[in-house]
């Protein structure tokens, strides 16, 4: 393939991953943003596969069937709720392939760059390590916490920020040696510290950063896969993946923006962690404490919805777990039928993954039009009848307004307890992902309806 032909297909891919960003920014264009997504995958791996580059095929071919076969594999058994742990778990591939090339790329024998060139390829290598191996660990020890497998409270080391910085001043130190190294085996030794140093700093800063602040580690992830991605390009010299980590690398940035708004959180505040640390409000049974909590039935609910003219459909990461979005959809349409008005009520954090519950409702073919953001439904909760929360609980939480030593203190919520009357499905009084008590299940106008969602709304559907 020539260069101009190369040149020109990467081109093409590049501008159908950013049609592809763009479509993925709303359901309603997302499956054509996925589309137009593969096709630019699928010219960027042609264009690369006859580039000059390969000098095997035979490796390449190898590599490729068995990346596919894994990726196949996983792609197909992976459950909806397990999406978080899986995207996690890629990040983490994405770094650790930096960390390679980066190592490779330095001990390339038929590398002859001088002068200023190699100056230049030194620093793009040193800092495409130096990212790849804070991604790689930081998305392990994310992956775990999403899994369950690390607990979600920050862990605070004494003076972690002095230890942060004596780590960054080491590493920026360990770049001078690496940079003025004139021989191969002079620079191997800083590369290897810093590349010791920044495995420590991933999984120091992801483990310091408690559960509540986890979507945007979840993004932030993201955004540096995409940089690591970029540092790639660089070192390879291929702008196909200067690109496509830029991108990914920017609307990742962009997305924890738009996380920490949602979570009335700064930034550099969650990357310094802590937060989730107050006890104010300690999570465990401590139910007695709070009040009685007032139960209700599958029936009884279905008589208020009969009876109620609007209603809220609040879904958490619950309904996720049951898969009850079908028979919600259902449900739906069965009181629209009867004039009911029936809205969802979307929190920016609620799931696992930005997005999660209006993709749920999207496979559910739940329509758009009455899915609003936290902030469209906010103001109409005084006057619905009835809420149905469907497994959530953090996120309608009144202790985060209430509450100013509440770990989520600040944080928006959905205020369904200003409805009429709230009812709350999940099958215990457990905690959710922050791992704090909620008022909201002791409130007068709250009724608990515990089961499995799956099973409670289709006891619902049922009498309805
Ligand atoms: P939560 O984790 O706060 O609560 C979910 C609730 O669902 C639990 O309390 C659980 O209670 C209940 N539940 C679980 N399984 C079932 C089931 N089968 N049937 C019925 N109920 C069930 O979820 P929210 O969506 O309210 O909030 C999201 C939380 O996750 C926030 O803290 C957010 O910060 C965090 N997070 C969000 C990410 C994102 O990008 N959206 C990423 C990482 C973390 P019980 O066990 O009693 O049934």
């Amino acid at each position: 393939m020539t260069e101009g032909l190369l040149t020109a297909a990467y081109i093409i891919a590049s501008i159908l991953f950013i049609l592809a960003l763009g479509g993925l920014s709303n359901p309603e264009t997302a499956r054509r943003g996925n589309i137009y997504g593969i096709i630019g995958m699928a010219i960027a791996i042609a264009a690369t596969i006859w580039g000059s580059q390969v000098t095997s095929y035979g490796i390449l071919a190898m590599a490729m069937i068995a990346g596919a076969l894994i990726g196949g594999y996983v792609a197909n058994r992976v459950e909806m709720t397990g999406m978080p742990q899986l995207v996690a778990m890629l990040h983490s591939f994405v770094g650790l392939a930096a960390v390679l090339v980066g190592y490779a790329s330095y001990m390339d024998p038929n590398s002859h760059l001088q002068g200023v060139e190699k100056t230049i390829h030194q620093v793009e290598i040193y800092l495409g390590v130096l990212i790849g191996a804070i991604t790689f660990t930081g998305s392990i020890i994310a992956f775990g916490k999403l899994q369950g497998v690390i607990g979600s409270k920050p862990l605070l080391l004494p003076a972690r920020h002095w230890l942060n910085l004596g780590l960054l001043l080491t590493s920026i130190w360990m770049g001078f040696v690496f940079v003025g190294a004139e021989e191969l085996a002079g620079g191997i030794s800083p590369l290897l510290i810093m590349t010791a140093i920044a495995l420590l700093f991933g999984i120091h800063m992801v483990m310091a950063i408690g559960g509540a602040d986890m979507p945007v580690v979840v993004s932030m992830l993201n955004s540096y896969s995409g940089w690591a991605a970029a540092a790639t390009g660089f070192m390879l010299a291929n702008d196909l993946l200067i690109v496509t980590g830029a991108l990914v690398g920017s609307s990742g940035a962009i997305l924890s923006y738009i996380m920490c708004r949602a979570m009335n959180r700064k930034f550099l505040a969650v990357i310094a962690g802590g937060f989730g640390t107050s006890s104010g409000t300690v999570a465990s049974s401590s139910a007695g404490e709070q009040g009685e909590v007032i139960t209700t039935t599958a029936e009884e609910t279905a008589e208020l919805l009969k009876q109620a003219k609007s209603v809220v459909i609040v879904p958490g990461y619950g309904m996720a777990v049951a898969q009850a979005q079908h028979i919600v959809a259902e449900i739906t349409s069965k009181l629209r039928s009867k004039g009911t008005q029936v809205r969802f009520g979307i929190h920016p954090v609620a799931g696992r993954l930005p997005g999660h519950m209006n993709v749920l409702l999207a496979e559910a073919k739940v329509p758009y039009d009455i899915v609003l953001e936290m902030d469209e439904i906010n103001s109409s909760f005084p006057a619905t009848d009835a809420v149905l929360v469907i497994g959530a609980n953090d996120i309608v939480n009144p202790d985060a307004q209430d509450n100013p030593d509440s770990p989520i203190a600040g944080m928006p919520v959905l205020e369904v307890w200003k409805a009429e009357t709230v009812v709350v499905m999940k099958r215990s009084m457990a905690t959710g992902y922050a791992g704090v008590e909620n008022p909201l299940f002791f409130k007068e106008n709250t009724r608990m309806l515990f089961g499995d969602a799956k099973a409670s709304v289709g006891a619902i559907l049922a009498n309805i």
